[in-house]
């Protein structure tokens, strides 16, 4: 399933996306938890009595409680995630157009939650931020509690996967040499469209993965090119600290970072239109806007 969570006027909801259609599940059906992170928190195990139940439903009942994605307004998948946690060099590719060598051990930091926004909500650039860079990124929302999990199991820990661009100050950040500060602005954490679950994405270490900044491809590439893939980067994490269900663990960027474009850097500015896309999961987009011209 694709899971979205979204406003309709008023009224906050989520549901199930199918062609355009959302299902909007906490309606078809009573027993289940009123928020979507309730939904991840009940693990991945509690969605195949969904999906088989949504399968016996007759059409007209399933149309009642259904509403087309262009009448609501979606919003991030996930708000409070207990932490959320980004890879740094993760992609062979992104290591080699910066002359780094390639870790051996997965490079964490984490970026606290009030930086997340949802799809075509704005990156908000602050007028002392000079250079404002995107990085198109899959991210993994765990579904189920655990620590020293093994690479064999840790497939069992993942509740699905979204988009999330960690949107850089890369100003601060090479100033700070740290990452903390240049990455902890509010917005800078873009995450959606949807959840796509685990049983939808048949080989999370071979998706396609785009960026494009006012129409121009800057990231082509694919999860192929990890160096740590999913399942390496959960059992990883988890030898350090608890994972939790609504954790985001956002696995680090391809090549093509607006910091080393050639023949010379390309920052966003305020009215860039960012796009994300990775296989399997949809399109993210977002617009910057100047701090001051709120
Ligand atoms: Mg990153």
């Amino acid at each position: 399933m694709k899971l979205v969570r979204f406003l309709l006027g008023e009224e906050e909801s989520y549901g199930a996306l199918e062609e355009g259609r959302i299902f909007i599940l906490p309606q078809l059906f009573d027993w289940l938890p009123e928020s979507l992170e309730g939904l991840v928190n009940a693990g991945f195990e509690s969605l195949s009595r969904i999906e088989a139940r949504l399968a016996e439903l007759p059409e007209e009942v399933k149309e009642k409680h259904s509403v087309e994605v262009k009448e609501v307004k979606l919003l991030a998948p996930i708000m409070n995630p207990p932490k959320i946690i980004c890879l740094g060099l993760n992609y062979r590719d992104h290591a080699a157009e910066q002359g780094a060598r390639i870790p051996d051990e997965p490079i964490i930091f984490i970026k606290p939650r009030t930086t997340i926004i949802g799809p075509n909500q704005p990156i908000v650039k602050p007028d002392f931020v000079k250079k404002l860079d995107y990085e198109g990124e899959l991210a993994i929302i765990i579904g189920r509690r655990g620590k020293n999990i093994p690479v064999s199991k840790a497939g069992d820990h993942i509740f699905g996967y979204t988009i999330l661009n960690d949107v850089t100050a890369r100003d601060i950040q090479f100033k700070d040499r740290q990452w903390t500060r240049g990455k902890s602005f509010d917005t800078f954490a873009p995450i959606g469209p949807c959840i796509t679950t685990r049983n939808q994405i048949r080989d999370p270490g071979n998706l396609r993965i785009r960026t494009w900044v006012n129409g121009e491809l800057r990231q082509d590439s694919s999860t192929k090119n990890m160096v740590f893939n999913v399942y390496e980067i959960i059992h990883h994490l988890s030898r350090v600290m608890t994972l939790e269900p609504c954790d985001i663990i956002a696995t680090g960027t391809p090549a093509g970072v607006g910091v080393f474009m050639k023949p010379e850097p390309k920052f966003l500015n305020p009215g860039d239109v960012v796009v994300i896309e990775i296989e399997g999961i949809g399109r993210l987009e977002n617009e910057v806007v100047s701090e001051t011209g709120l």
